[in-house]
């Protein structure tokens, strides 16, 4: 039987309820799919596609508007929706495009120049008995930084869920504030890319897109991305001290479901709970 793992976009959903990071992490009852999530299963396949190891800041910015996208989006849609009807996939098609043209531009709003290290690699993070296991969207190695962890969120909730990146967050409530940064970056340092920092592409379809991160090595480094205005848009520093906090409240949970202790509480949020297909076997719905 394989090891229990947690991963970052388990743990997010651990953060919004217990009782649904059960059902779906534990029992592995199968995951639901909708239009978004395949939106997204198909911008990180196209950007997968499109964007390649040892391309620097000209070569990505050339690769994301050339032409050829249009043929891989194209592939990828059709290989993606088979069952779908032509409207939904000329839909897809037209979120595709759109979000890939704005990463053309966070692209060029990136400072300083970079390389790209690596594209959607296999993360794994095995410690003291903690198993992680994700995937790195992307790792850049940027001049006078070092190695930045790129991850791309492209769901509609991902404006919302992002302004919790916030430093402020993390250093309050721990994991609860963000998982990914500290279990990304956990991620990156056991396969020998200890990053400086780490990056969000936020591109949901139909949304406006923007870039917001963090500092994780201490003192001043260069941004790499601008500074941003506020919230969710903002770039800056947070200390050491609390990632490796986050991720020791990581090994805690990874503790307690692995050795049967959790209880698995239900949220109090209701609203979650009408959106969620677990609501009747929950006796949530009707509640
Ligand atoms: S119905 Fe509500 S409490 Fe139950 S799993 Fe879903 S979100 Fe959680």
């Amino acid at each position: 039987m394989e090891t229990f793992s947690l991963s970052p976009s388990g743990m997010e959903t651990f953060s919004d309820c217990q009782r649904r990071f059960f059902y779906e992490k534990v029992l592995r009852l199968d995951d639901a799919t909708s239009i978004y999530m395949t939106v997204g299963t198909v911008f990180h396949e196209v950007m997968h596609r499109t964007v390649a190891p040892g391309m620097g800041r000209d070569e990505v910015i050339a690769a994301v508007t050339s032409p050829e996208v249009a043929t891989v989006i194209d592939e990828e849609v059709e290989e993606a929706m088979r069952d779908a009807g032509p409207w939904l996939r000329d839909l897809t098609r037209a979120y595709l495009s759109n979000m890939i043209e704005r990463v053309a531009a966070l692209e060029r709003e990136r400072e300083g120049e970079y390389r790209v290290e690596s594209v959607e690699r296999d993360g794994r993070m095995d410690e003291a008995g903690v198993l992680i296991k994700g995937r790195l969207d992307r790792i850049d190695r940027v001049d006078g930084i070092g190695a930045v962890v790129i991850d791309y969120k492209s769901s509609q909730s991902s404006v919302k869920k992002t302004a919790s990146i916030q430093r402020e967050r993390i250093e309050a409530e721990g994991g609860r504030g963000n998982w990914q940064v500290p279990l990304y970056a956990a991620m990156a340092a056991a396969a020998g890319v200890p990053p400086s920092s780490f990056v969000y592409y936020v591109v949901p379809p139909g949304e406006e897109a923007f870039a917001t991160g963090l500092q994780l090595e201490p003192g001043r480094l260069k941004p790499p991305i601008p500074l941003g205005r506020k919230g969710a848009y903002r770039y800056e520093s947070i200390s050491p001290d609390s990632i490796r906090a986050a991720l020791v409240e990581a090994f805690d949970v990874h503790a307690a479901v692995a050795e049967g202790r959790h209880e698995f509480q239900r949220t109090e949020d209701r609203e979650s709970c009408r959106r969620c297909r677990f609501a009747i076997v929950c006796r949530r719905a009707n509640e």
